[in-house]
């Protein structure tokens, strides 16, 4: 079980390099003036948002990041040499918060290239030179650079998808999503093959979304039943949620009000967000049945329902025309690349 959706790490700018105390020593000059240089500014931390990623495993590994300091400042007048940025890549989609009650927002990664300074470096101290003035012509004053800045901050997670494909385990989501986007996802019969949310991008009509599977939702949830419903965080900023229903199920106008009342519990106004209903695996159904669970279905919900099967692909020309009216003209979110189902993601600090 993973949880890959907010990681509490560590940061800290450098310090500025020291100023330098140095006189000139020439041939023919016996008292040369003061020519220490300043110190270097320390590095500062970055964030910068890229494609490809779509977990913060990595920072279960790396909590710590320190840039490093500014060198010290040499004779000469010589300022001292700047301490490297360290860059810190998030995925798209990544929220920086303050470790606090409220949780402040303290940025929003949203664009892949996206960089934001996030503590900057202390800048170097003064060489002597610096402090030279017609009362003092020899100072050994020195400044000895500035501290970096530190702090503790927590990553989250909010997938930017476009859709949300919710429903209980088993309804037949990674088969969808696989049916309709370049994801691979694992099927199985069994609750909770899929431990994260998937994302795929979907082709249809000449538009192109983001389609994220939401993992794990079922009844109690929101109070922390099986992997809990901190996976909803990630259909926060979807446009539309796509709620798939098992019709082969045992009750598919419970599964239904289940995951609904989850999705209230869990609050963010999910439950506000517009909904496509499609009873899924309708292979499995005669017509007449198909249509009397639909209409059930539709009773229950007071919304459309589209009777589906997401492996033979009936019905799922209509779902995907219904997701594209519901997200609209517009850029679809950043395209994130796909990699093999695998926790691992080459990931480097730096
Ligand atoms: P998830 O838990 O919602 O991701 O569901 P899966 O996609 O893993 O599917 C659960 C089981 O239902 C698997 O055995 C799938 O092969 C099967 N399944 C999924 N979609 C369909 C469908 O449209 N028709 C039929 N007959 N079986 C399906
Ligand atoms: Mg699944």
């Amino acid at each position: 079980m993973h949880f890959l959706d907010q990681a509490k790490i560590y940061v800290r700018s450098g310090a500025g390099g020291p100023g330098a105390v140095s006189f000139r020593r020439e041939k023919f000059i016996e008292y040369g003036g003061p020519d220490g240089g300043d110190g270097g500014k320390g590095g500062d931390i970055v964030f910068e948002a890229v494609a490809g990623l779509n977990t913060l495993i990595d920072f279960r590994y790396t909590q710590h990041f320190r840039a490093p300091r500014g060198k010290g400042g040499a004779g000469s007048n010589r300022t001292g040499a700047g301490g490297k940025d360290l860059v810190i890549k998030v995925p798209v989609g990544t929220q920086i918060l303050a470790d606090d009650e409220e949780r402040t927002l303290l940025l929003d990664m949203t664009r892949v290239g996206q960089r934001e300074v996030f503590l900057k470096g202390g800048d170097g101290g003064r060489g002597n030179m610096s402090y030279k003035s017609s009362t003092n012509r020899a100072p050994r004053q020195h400044g000895t650079g500035w501290p970096g800045e530190e702090a503790w901050v927590w990553l989250r997670l909010k997938l930017l998808a476009d859709a949300g494909l919710v429903g209980l385990p088993n309804a037949g989501k990674s088969t969808f999503i696989n049916a309709v986007s370049n994801a691979k996802a694992k099927v199985g019969e069994y609750a909770f093959t899929t431990t994260r949310p998937q994302l795929g991008v979907v082709t249809h009509k000449g538009r192109e979304f983001v389609l994220a599977d939401i993992p794990g939702l079922i009844e109690g949830a929101a109070e922390g039943a099986g992997i809990g419903d901190r996976f909803l965080g990630h259909i926060e900023r979807c446009r539309v949620l796509l709620h798939l229903v098992d019709a082969h199920g045992d009750n598919p106008v419970d599964a239904y009000r289940i995951v609904r009342q989850e999705l209230e519990a869990y609050g963010a106004d999910l439950t506000g967000k517009p909904e496509v209903i499609a009873l899924n695996k309708c292979d499995l159904l005669d017509g007449e049945l198909t249509e009397a669970l639909s209409a059930e279905l539709a009773e229950a919900s007071g919304a459309e329902v589209l009777p589906i099967s997401g492996a033979t692909g009936v019905g799922v020309e209509a779902v995907l025309d219904r997701l594209i009216e519901a997200i609209g003209p517009g850029e679809p979110s950043p395209v994130p690349e796909q990699d093999e189902g695998e926790d691992e993601v080459e990931w480097s600090p730096i």
